[in-house]
């Protein structure tokens, strides 16, 4: 009982919340391309939202969310890398869209969970806050909430089974090294028994 009303009320936050940051993401991503020039937006929604894009020659393209408790805020971050074309364009929609429900998630346990995001930070040292390279991170259990609940929704958006979004993704973890195969294996059980208990599935 406890467990599903705060599922509801994520959701529902997330949602709605995830509508508005993806457009505003989308008209600053347009902005930033057609005029070809980088550039950096902050909104206060009542959040802080900061939205930056810059272009680089030796960077694949890429979007990186963060969200920061502490000031209450979500950073959204793109490169454009330089093979990068407009034919891309719905692609990386779909990449930031699923960094931006994360972050609302984690910006949701923060209402909700209390102090569940602190307590995850405490257990790490400083130089592995920083990083998403060591695997400790992707067992927190606000990550794997939040990578469930964004990968459920590009599934869902997708019409794709869950599954299938959730391998490709341990997949990718896998071949960009930052998890072998044993902590892959783990980390996906682990995902499986939090989405069943989320989405009794
Ligand atoms: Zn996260």
């Amino acid at each position: 009982m406890q467990q599903s009303l705060q599922v509801c009320l994520l959701e529902s936050f997330t949602n709605n919340e995830a509508k508005r940051v993806l457009a505003l993401y989308v008209k600053h991503v347009k902005n930033c391309i057609e005029n070809n020039s980088p550039e950096t937006v902050r909104y206060k929604i009542p959040y802080d939202l900061t939205l930056s894009l810059t272009f680089s020659e030796t960077e694949d393209t890429n979007v990186r969310g963060v969200y920061n408790d502490g000031l209450n805020e979500i950073k959204i971050t793109t490169v454009i890398g330089s093979d990068f074309s407009k034919r891309q364009l719905n692609d990386l929609f779909r990449i930031a869209q699923t960094s931006i429900v994360h972050e609302l998630e984690h910006k949701a346990q923060r209402g909700t969970f209390g102090d569940r995001l602190a307590k995850d930070r405490a257990a790490l040292s400083p130089k592995l806050q920083s990083t998403n390279a060591n695997p400790t991170y992707f067992f927190k259990p606000t990550e794997i909430e939040a990578f469930v609940f964004s990968l459920h929704k590009r599934a869902q958006k997708e019409k794709r089974s869950f599954s299938d979004v959730l391998n490709e993704f341990i997949v990718s973890l896998e071949k960009s090294k930052k998890i072998d195969s044993l902590n892959a294996k783990r980390l996906l059980n682990k995902m499986i028994a939090y989405a069943k208990l989320r989405y009794k599935t």
